[in-house]
């Protein structure tokens, strides 16, 4: 019965206009489906409005290596944009894989950013800015540990709004420092997963390829392996590196 009622709404649409079958089997305007159209609408608002000034929001994009954090904070951040807020985007100087002025995705696109030396910096360039930013997008937050959770608390504290991104488990497996106070809270929390390197499931962790007992790692694609929970294999630690 489906099948036939496609059909039938296909053909309509070629005897108006010529369309290709099957291409676009439109929904009549009937009165339901404006009431979607603008459900849809209000669905979709909290997401861009979350970041007013009026309400300032922490929201945490988190997830393994190469699975679109980077993406995912620039589409927020060009979102907030166009919307006329002012965004300050800021990225740890120790992360200089792509560039020190700009945060970069693995695939290439780039967002102008301004390096934090410390969690200290980065209420010092906040400000520095002209004006007071509504939102402050900050990447590979897991670099700054957890010294950036007193700053982000001061950031929302002063009515400004605050989007992290980064790896939320280290090599070991374990969840990093900054996410162990951001998580609870969050006002929203996005956990963004790729391809497991071994078996295609959704990856959850990022496997680090040469040893190192060190937590903070930076590397690309020739260090680390992003897998799914059940093919990770996670770094060893010596004992005298054992967490405390
Ligand atoms: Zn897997």
């Amino acid at each position: 019965m489906r099948a036939s009622h496609t059909s039938s709404l296909a053909r309509d649409d070629a005897t108006r206009d010529g369309a290709l079958e099957f291409r676009r089997p439109r929904i009549q305007k009937t009165s339901n489906s404006a009431n979607l159209e603008t459900e849809n609408l209000e669905y979709s608002k909290p997401r861009v409005l979350n970041t007013s000034i009026a309400m300032p929001v922490l929201t945490v994009l988190c997830g393994p290596m190469f699975a679109g954090k980077t993406t995912e904070l620039q589409r927020r951040v060009l979102a907030a944009r166009a919307l006329g807020q002012h965004v300050l985007v800021v990225k740890p100087a120790r992360d200089t894989r792509y560039a020190s002025d700009a945060i970069v995705t693995h695939t290439g696109e780039r967002v102008a950013a301004k390096s934090a030396r410390d969690a200290t910096d980065l209420l010092r360039l906040v400000d520095g800015e002209p004006a007071t930013p509504s939102l402050v997008a900050i990447d590979e937050i897991h670099f700054f540990a957890s010294e950036v959770v007193a700053p982000i608390n001061t950031l929302l504290d002063r009515g400004v709004s605050v989007i992290v991104a980064g790896c939320d488990l280290d090599h070991f497996g374990e969840l990093f420092a900054p996410f162990d106070a951001l998580i609870p809270r969050a006002h929203e929390v996005v956990h963004i997963r790729g391809t497991c390197a071994r078996c295609s499931a959704p990856s959850t962790h990022s496997e680090r390829l040469i040893a190192a007992t060190e937590r903070i790692v930076v590397g690309g694609a020739g260090e680390f392996l992003a897998t799914c929970a059940d093919c990770f294999r996670p770094s060893q630690r010596s004992p005298r590196d054992m967490p405390r």
